[in-house]
């Protein structure tokens, strides 16, 4: 059997992690079996469906490194089919029209609750005569389909992330609604349920992978497959990603677009490896540590979890810092460049830009404290309290006065390491201080402050852009 597994996201919001999450099972799976993973479309809510969210979700995807094969299925351009899947449901008998308002249905449901009963529609019109069904017309009644769902059908599949499952029809709140209501006669808008089936059966899907959110949408479906004839795939149910709490995350819990993640400064590697950690485990003695392709080579769904996987935002911070500590500085450069251009600064010659990278990629934890920690290189730094403090130390500005007159007179490339060692020692020396006071005093002109990356690699930098002395002479 070929593998063929997709994504079926809706295009009313941003791409979600939890979409994400279930794409990036999708994508291991698919390619540890040599398979195909696909996209399909599902922009059957107009009013809630965007092509900028659709544009938002490919450009998610892409970036996560999470490839599709083939042109992605609109699911709108397929409507014939689901009607016709519809019809085909009717003439069998298996779906009929439904005539009852939504004033009737919403008395139903009062009744069931009075009566301390779960809500569900109690198969009223499913076997009406022929004149019962003329009568709702002639009153200019609409209808939806439903399918029908006897209570005593038996649903079980092999879930390959939880095992058995076993559902009973009567578990599925009565005949379901496949087609929104319409003119009698008509079909309406056909529906979720029915409308993944015919679809997932159109694409040959083998595989569907998707939230346990949809279990009970998975029972549905399996009895739709049967009615419609079409070949059943297997099912697997990949765990929710939780909250803090331990609720289902949710837009209220701030941040959860791709998009989102992407602008506070993760990478698509941490990114890509941090979701496939939610829900998978590494098989023993293996790294956390992995990209999708190496994850791909060892990915099953036996080491899936059933249980929900918390989010946590200190192992996604470790895993981004990683692998920006490991970041080559041309590839480094290549994600930063983009964000120094935004915050509106004219970047030097390439090598000098390249150095900087290296500089500051030991301490980054997001991208984004990449712009931070490079701003001193890019703009003069006003001086801090703990610089100022710096500066009144007690020979401090003799110290850096010294320096700035050795600058004069000799000139530093900014390259030579030795060379500034030998510049501080003389400062030191001549304003008969400890080399350690000059040193954090130069850094306090330099950037401003008392912290930053290693200093004479901070000062070749400025001085290779010529920043350095008047940094130093505002200082005395
Ligand atoms: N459009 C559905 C969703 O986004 C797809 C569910 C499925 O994979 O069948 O939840």
């Amino acid at each position: 059997m070929k593998v063929r597994v997709r994504l079926a996201p809706s295009p009313t919001g941003t791409l979600h992690i939890g979409t994400a999450r279930t794409a990036v099972f999708n994508w291991l799976f698919a390619r540890h079996q040599g398979g195909q993973f696909l996209l399909r479309i599902e922009d059957t809510d107009k009013e809630r469906s965007k092509p900028e969210f659709t544009t938002n979700i490919l450009e998610g995807l892409k970036w996560l490194g999470l490839n599709w094969d083939e042109q992605p299925i609109i699911q709108s351009q397929c409507v014939d089919h689901h009607r016709a899947a519809i019809q085909k449901l009717l003439d069998a008998g298996l779906a009929y029209r439904c005539y009852a308002s939504e004033t009737e249905l919403e008395a139903m449901r009062e009744t069931q609750k009075a009566q301390g009963q779960a809500p569900r529609y109690d198969n009223r019109h499913r076997d009406l005569n022929p004149e019962q069904e003329a009568a709702f017309q002639s009153e200019g009644r609409s209808a939806v389909v439903r399918f029908r769902i006897d209570d005593d059908a038996a649903i079980s599949w092999k879930d390959l992330v939880r095992g058995p499952m076993h559902w009973s029809g009567s578990d599925l709140g009565g005949d379901m609604v496949i087609s929104r209501r319409a003119p009698a006669k008509e079909i309406g808008d056909p529906l979720y349920n029915l409308v993944v089936v015919v679809d997932d059966a159109a694409m040959s899907i083998s595989h569907v992978i998707r939230g346990e959110d949809h279990i009970a949408n998975t029972a549905k479906q399996l009895l739709i497959y049967e009615a419609l004839g079409l070949p059943i795939p297997q099912f697997a149910h990949t765990p929710l990603i939780l909250n803090s709490e331990g609720r289902k995350l949710s837009k209220r819990d701030g941040v959860t677009s791709i998009s989102d993640f992407q602008a506070m400064g993760y990478t698509a590697q941490a990114m890509a490896n941090y979701m496939t950690l939610l829900g998978w485990s590494v098989p023993e003695g293996t790294d956390e540590r992995f990209t999708l392709q190496q994850a791909a080579t060892i990915f099953s769904f036996d080491r899936v979890n059933k249980a929900g996987a918390k989010f946590d935002w200190d192992k996604l911070n470790w895993l981004n810092s990683q692998v920006l500590h490991d970041l080559p500085k041309d590839q480094l450069l290549h994600e930063l460049k983009p964000l120094w251009s935004q915050a509106g600064w004219d970047l030097p010659e390439e090598n000098w830009c390249l150095d900087l990278a290296e500089l500051l990629g030991p301490s980054l934890t997001l991208l984004k404290d990449g712009v931070d920690q490079a701003r001193p290189f890019f703009e003069e730094p006003t001086l801090q309290a703990d610089g100022l403090n710096q500066l009144a130390v007690e020979g401090a500005k003799a110290g850096l006065s010294n320096l700035l007159d050795q600058l004069d007179s000799t000139s530093w490339d900014g390259f030579d390491v030795k060379q500034a060692q030998q510049l501080i020692t003389n400062a030191a020396q001549a304003a008969n201080i400890k080399k350690g006071v000059i040193m954090k005093s130069l850094r306090a002109a330099l950037l401003g402050r008392l912290q930053g990356p290693d200093l004479i690699t901070t000062w070749g930098l400025l001085a290779r852009i010529g920043q350095d002395l008047n940094r130093l002479r505002r200082c005395l």
